[in-house]
């Protein structure tokens, strides 16, 4: 039994099951758990990975999205929380060192205001009544109010946006009730406005279903470079369409999980690693190749025949090279200032550890490296 004291707020949560599996909260729960477990994920807090509760204060809801299992309407058994009933909830899994943090949203019943009213009820009771300092992601209903934006800002580490869809086109074919605009990407801006102005450190992330809207990865793509230079998203997520019985798009086939994998790699090089969106390289209908990661597949048509000097490279020029990333850059360009390098065996001793990949694309000081190091098994 989940929570010994409390078994009807158990029964819910097994019943909840990994009911918010599809919102943008950590990994998908793992399926060797107990059912009533499904509710917990893992997530990557800024204090490393959490298992955290993802709960649903209801999952009837009075919209139909196309793609929703809640979409109202469709046959399936429901279950609602008060905010007091989950914060309970939460409070026993986290006493019972089930949970390290909490993930709180909802379907929609009257309105987008009534609903965030009741998920901050419930992050306030929370960090309020059970003195729960630790992580929290709040999410944003469609049409939250200002103060509402502002109020989850304070109470919780992280917020969620999410916009679905890269234009207000495509989401008309996911989730017609949505208003992109007026309803989404507002409240987006609001955040962003808000953390500025106030110095609030809840981070804002949002998330894309993919593939169920006939959209391309540069659409999705160019729209997530936008969002993290300019409203400074902590992280876009992306969701493999999966169809869902009952639904209107339940004869559309499931996105394969390997566009999701290099959106997600395209995502990171334009977030972490300086890369315009200009520079991934789309196939001509817009979408990456599946079969090499981006940074690999830009490197064999730019830096094969060019490839880049470890000795004389800018840090943005090394963020191109496979097998490089960001403390990687770091550290050659720490360690060049001390002497040369001189093989693939110098750059595995400061800590690169992928050197296999980068063989192909690097020079050291104008010479290629051995090419028998190039075999040397990776550390
Ligand atoms: S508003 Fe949210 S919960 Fe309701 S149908 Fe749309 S996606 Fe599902």
């Amino acid at each position: 039994m989940l929570i010994k004291a409390q078994p009807e707020l158990s029964e819910k949560l097994a019943l909840m099951g990994n009911a918010a599996r599809h919102e943008p909260a950590g990994d998908a729960p793992d399926e060797q758990l107990d059912k009533a477990m499904h509710c917990i994920a893992y997530v990557a807090t800024p204090q490393g990975r959490k298992p955290i509760l993802k709960a649903l204060l209801t999952s009837h809801c009075e919209r139909s999205c196309h793609y929703c299992p809640f979409r109202a309407g469709r046959p399936m058994r429901r279950v609602s929380f008060t905010p007091d009933e989950l914060a309970a909830a939460f409070d026993a899994m986290h006493r019972a060192g089930l949970v390290q943090g909490i993930f709180i949203s909802s379907g929609i019943l009257n309105g987008g205001v009534a609903i965030q009213d009741k998920i901050l009820a419930t992050a306030d009771i929370i960090r309020h009544k059970h003195k729960y300092a630790g992580y929290m992601h709040i999410k944003i209903m469609p049409g939250a109010e200002y103060d509402q934006v502002r109020r989850a800002m304070q109470l919780g580490d992280r917020v969620s946006v999410n916009l679905e869809a890269p234009s207000a086109k495509h989401l008309q074919k996911l989730a017609p009730q949505k208003n992109f605009h007026s309803e989404l990407t507002k409240r987006l801006a609001w955040t962003y406005e808000i953390r500025a102005r106030e110095g609030l450190r809840a981070g804002t992330v949002t998330q894309f279903v993919v593939g169920a809207a006939d959209e391309t990865d540069l659409e999705l793509l160019e729209l997530s470079a936008r969002l993290y230079r300019q409203l400074g998203l902590r992280r876009v997520y992306f969701s493999a369409f999966e169809p869902i019985p009952n639904t209107p798009l339940e004869g559309r086939s499931p996105t394969p999980p390997i566009r999701e994998r290099r959106l997600y790699q395209a995502g990171f090089l334009l977030r972490d690693y300086g890369w315009d969106v200009e520079e991934l390289p789309f196939a001509p209908d817009g979408n990456l190749r599946t079969d090499v990661d981006p940074k690999l597949a830009w490197a064999l048509e730019n830096l094969a025949e060019a490839p880049v000097d470890v000795m004389k490279a800018s840090r943005r020029e090394l963020l191109h090279v496979p097998g490089i990333g960001p403390k990687g850059a770091d550290a050659i360009i720490k360690a060049r200032k001390l002497g040369p390098l001189r093989s693939l065996e110098d750059l595995r001793a400061i800590g690169i550890r992928n050197v296999r990949r980068a063989a192909p694309f690097i020079l050291f000081g104008g010479r290629r490296p051995d090419r028998q190091l190039t075999l040397f098994p990776a550390g």
